[in-house]
């Protein structure tokens, strides 16, 4: 039986496993965590929306559905092109057909200073120490009495007008302004600032001109500052700095302004393009090597004279492609080259508010929101998870109330008694 490793259990590796699973081939899959992690929904976990279990699911439940595929917890240090073996944490092991899907991180473009001072959202660990430290700064403004500091503690900065950043900043002034004002009543919520930071003249690029129109109004009216064209260009801990000298006083800096391949394309003996992504040939397999497919974020893949985006949808028609494409050449035929089906983006910006285009129509408003909601729901992975997902989202549309308001790690660690 030939065997097929697949790197990474994200959008782009489950696709594949999932089209694989049970038609006569080995499947080994490998990831350094034990579950899938639904990324869009991380900012939800960072503003106390949802609990971090809801957005995860365990591989191995899904390998109990997947016949012929068994999970390696492992970390993947390498490959060995020449001699076909992944080289792992759990020692090397060999393949006839590999998949790469190893996802991306951030991209902090080389300023170290930022790299050093900023938050940002790729693993589930990141949403809750995110979380902790705005509710963590909330408890030490309490207790604060000079206003300058207080409000400094109470600034967040948000950099980059992408789809996370316009999520995250919408579902943070709504903690703020719905659940922290009311929890607490020691503070005045115009001490507290959301402020949004794009360096380009516009948020969400992808989205047509009326939409994002429309997202920095509604934005704007929730209570976010919205500044274009402003560049972060420096931070400290308790500061930030603009291009043009500005200085910020906050201890929060939320950086969402680039991603690049995630590290395990550095190692990986290669061509490589724009952020570190491999190049990738029309049926997504390497140069010289045609049992090797890189899938997902980690691929440079152009189509129609643009590449591909590094997004959820790209990596999921992807893993399906490469898993097809393996079945394919077994069965010794061959697909047509690989061709990404756009079926438009969307971003939510607040309770009942979204943007989405799609097919050439632009939807707005209540309707957007509702099919973000469902897309959404409709991709989770796991019925129990989105059931949890819809009594959080019930719950905080009815009540406006957030439950999962829980400070797990306090930065100077728990309270200690100093007087005897
Ligand atoms: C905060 C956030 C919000 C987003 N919002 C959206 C959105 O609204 N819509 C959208 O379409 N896209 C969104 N994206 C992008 C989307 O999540 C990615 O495009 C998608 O996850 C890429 O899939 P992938 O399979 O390439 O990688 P991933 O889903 O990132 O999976 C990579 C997997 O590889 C594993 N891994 C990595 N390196 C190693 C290693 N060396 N050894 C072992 N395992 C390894 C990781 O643990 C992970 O499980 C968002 C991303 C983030 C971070």
């Amino acid at each position: 039986m030939k065997r097929v490793i697949i790197v990474g259990m994200g959008f782009g590796g489950i696709r594949a496993a999932r089209e694989l699973a049970g038609k006569g081939m080995e499947v080994v899959m490998l990831d350094r965590n034990n579950y899938h992690l639904f990324q869009p929904l991380l900012y939800q976990v960072a503003t106390a929306a949802l609990e971090q279990e809801s957005i995860a699911y365990p591989i191995r439940a899904m390998a109990r559905r997947w016949p012929e595929t068994r999970f390696r917890l492992a970390e993947v240090c390498g490959v060995d092109l020449e001699g076909k073996r992944v080289m792992t944490s759990e020692g090397p092991m060999e393949y006839d057909y590999l998949i790469v899907s190893a996802g991306s991180e951030t991209n902090y473009f080389g300023m170290t200073s930022i790299a050093e001072h900023a938050y940002d959202l790729k693993k589930l660990e990141h949403a809750e120490t995110l979380r902790n430290q705005i509710l963590g700064l909330f408890e030490r403004a309490v207790k604060e009495h000079d206003p300058a500091k207080r409000r400094a503690m109470l600034t967040f900065v948000i950099v980059g007008g992408g789809p996370t950043g316009v999520e995250f900043s919408g579902a943070l002034v709504e903690l703020v302004r719905y659940v922290l004002a009311k929890d607490y009543p020691e503070l005045s919520i115009t001490e507290c600032r959301v402020m949004l930071v794009e360096a380009s003249g516009s948020i969400l690029i992808s989205q047509p001109e009326n939409l994002r129109k429309y997202a920095v109004d509604r934005l704007r009216r929730m209570g976010v500052e919205v500044l274009l064209n402003t560049a972060v260009s420096d931070a400290a801990p308790e500061h930030v700095i603009f291009k043009d000298g500005t200085i910020i006083p906050t201890h929060t800096l939320f950086w969402s302004a680039g991603v690049k391949a995630a590290p395990l394309a550095g190692v990986l003996d290669l061509p490589k393009a724009g952020g570190g992504r491999i190049k990738v040939k029309p049926d997504l397999t390497v140069e010289g090597h045609p049992e090797v497919y890189i899938v997902g974020d980690m691929a440079c893949c152009e189509q129609d004279g643009a590449v591909l985006p590094m997004v959820a949808p790209v990596a999921m028609q992807m893993g399906s492609y490469a898993g097809k494409s393996i079945l394919a050449r077994q069965a010794e035929r061959e697909l047509p080259p690989f061709r990404y089906k756009d079926k438009g983006s969307m971003a939510t910006i607040g309770r009942s508010s979204a943007v989405a285009s799609a097919f050439g129509f632009h939807l707005s408003g209540y309707l957007a929101w509702m099919a973000w909601l469902g897309l959404h729901l409709m991709y989770l992975v796991g019925f129990r998870n989105r059931i949890l997902v819809i009594m959080n989202w019930g719950w905080y549309y009815l009540f406006h109330e957030r439950q999962v308001r829980l400070i797990t790690m306090q930065e100077s660690g728990p309270p200690k008694c100093t007087w005897k």
